[in-house]
């Protein structure tokens, strides 16, 4: 099982090495936390300057940036694979009510949640900090608990321990010591831990229990809220088009909207237009509706962002035009449910972006580091999990990712360079624009007996390049 650690106290909290130590043996731990005390940041993410990741003797990762950022940045770059679980604290002081909002702690299992991660805040409810330990077992128990019964979906737990003794904790159902004390130190107050009184993701009441979440009553307990235990969302493993509904949900929460030229109206039209264009695949016309084209161009030049044309997106690059990028997805997809993806020619990220929308895992690769950079920088705010970005050259395709079900390259090579030949799955289609002055859009699909090339339509890219930039 894989562990992402983080909270909003700072690298160096004691509650978060006593989690660190809690949950050691039960799998492999990644710990990316904030370099500074960031309580209170919430659920934001720094996109006004670079961030920087370390490594502090412990062996944590800390960043410049908000608790957010932490597990943004260790789900979407730093780690190889996405965690099962994200575990944020331990927080010392409850977070009830409004602290849920401002909550740095909180903040990070959302963030966690956001990206389609089953996540837990957890906090000890008191002042002393007396019983860190007590709070570090309940949260072993809860990830123990994960592991025994993977979940189906992405939940948000938002756990308050109090602040005593272990034993004499009582009552989250299969947890409960057997020999608990009843009674003690009398009932910590509020409710957050009536299930009834539990919102969802948009703030409406949720109604009934949980089975295996009944608290007891009488005694003390853990305060367990269900945040959103019900969303209709995907669990990152199993994103075969339901992706769409996570990100939604995800980029609901964004400013990025848009309004006039850049509004969901001008989206709409644009794909209208791509159906008129002859693109029918109904998951690539939804990913191209759903995603804000106009946040991978220059401000400039947003409101041109849905016409059909290829804009400057600096470097002497492009951003291609969505008919080029509907058709190229189309024609890899095949209707197939894809499972990973390797795109060459990052460029601004948007063609990585609609990808991570109709395939489990995409991985894209860029030759231009600043260009690379701007890509990422242009992706965060879109939150999105299951894309990986890597600096490179793209006619070495990427070795340790392969085999791929789909390699889709965004610049025209003089020939189909060999490596991606070697990288294409069983069953797995290459399309790739294939000449310098004139150029066709070429598919080449691994069969049982060999590869087959198909010339498809005359089309105009950028040259694929040699070496880094
Ligand atoms: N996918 C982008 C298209 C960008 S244009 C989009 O959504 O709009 C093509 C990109 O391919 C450029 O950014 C260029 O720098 C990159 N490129 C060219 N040769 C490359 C190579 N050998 N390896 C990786 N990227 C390359």
């Amino acid at each position: 099982m894989r562990i992402l650690l983080s909270n909003d106290d700072g690298y160096f909290a004691p509650g978060l090495a006593l989690l660190a130590e809690s949950l050691a043996g039960l799998g492999e731990i990644t710990v990316v936390a904030p370099e500074r005390d960031r309580s209170g940041a919430s659920n934001s993410l720094t996109l006004d300057r670079p961030l920087t990741v370390r490594r502090s003797a412990n062996g944590f990762l800390f960043v410049n940036g908000t608790p957010t950022d932490c597990v943004h940045l260790a789900v979407t770059g730093l780690l190889e694979h996405l965690p099962d679980i994200v575990v944020s604290g331990i927080n010392l002081g409850a977070n009830m009510g409004d602290d849920t909002i401002y909550s740095g702690t909180v903040a990070a299992a959302t963030e966690g949640f956001l990206l389609g991660i089953p996540s837990i805040a957890v906090s000890l409810h008191g002042k002393e900090g007396g019983h860190y330990a007590t709070a570090a077992r309940v949260a072993r128990e809860l990830v123990e608990r994960f592991r025994c019964e993977p979940l189906r979906q992405p939940m948000l737990l938002n756990v308050n321990v109090p602040d005593i003794e272990y034993r004499r904790v009582a009552g989250h159902r299969g947890y409960a010591p057997r020999q608990a004390a009843q009674g003690g130190a009398g009932h910590q107050g509020g409710h957050a831990a009536q299930p009834d009184r539990v919102l969802d993701r948009r703030g409406r009441r949720r109604a009934g229990r949980r089975p295996g979440h009944r608290l007891s009553r009488g005694r003390i307990r853990p305060r367990v809220g269900h945040a959103a235990a019900d969303r209709p969302h995907a669990p990152a493993a199993d994103r075969h088009g339901a992706g769409l509904a996570r990100d939604e949900a995800a980029m609901s929460l964004a400013p990025e909207r848009g309004i006039g030229m850049t509004s969901q109206r001008a989206r709409d039209r644009m794909v209208a237009r791509l159906r008129e264009q002859g693109v029918r695949d109904g998951l690539v016309l939804e990913a191209m509706r759903a995603v804000p084209r106009h946040l991978f161009v220059d401000e400039a030049l947003a409101s041109r962002a849905y016409e059909d044309s290829a804009l400057p997106i600096g470097f002497e690059q492009t951003i291609s035009r969505p008919l080029a990028v509907a058709r190229m997805l189309e024609v890899a997809r095949d209707g197939r449910d894809l499972d990973r993806v390797l795109e060459i020619g990052t460029g601004c990220g948007y063609g990585a972006a609609v990808l991570a929308r109709i395939a489990r895992q995409v991985y894209s690769v860029e030759r231009i580091a600043p260009l690379l950079e701007r890509a990422r920088a242009n992706l965060r705010s879109l939150r999105i999990g299951n894309l990986r970005l890597a600096h490179g050259d793209g006619n070495r395709g990427l070795p340790e990712a392969a085999p791929f079900d789909a390699i889709v390259v965004a610049a025209a090579a003089p020939q189909v360079p060999p490596a991606l030949h070697e990288q294409l799955a069983r069953g797995g289609r290459l399309v790739i624009p294939v000449g310098v002055d004139s150029q066709e859009l070429t598919l080449i699909e691994r069969t049982a007996s060999g590869l087959r090339e198909t010339r498809l339509d005359a089309v105009r890219f950028v040259p694929l390049r040699s070496g880094k930039g």
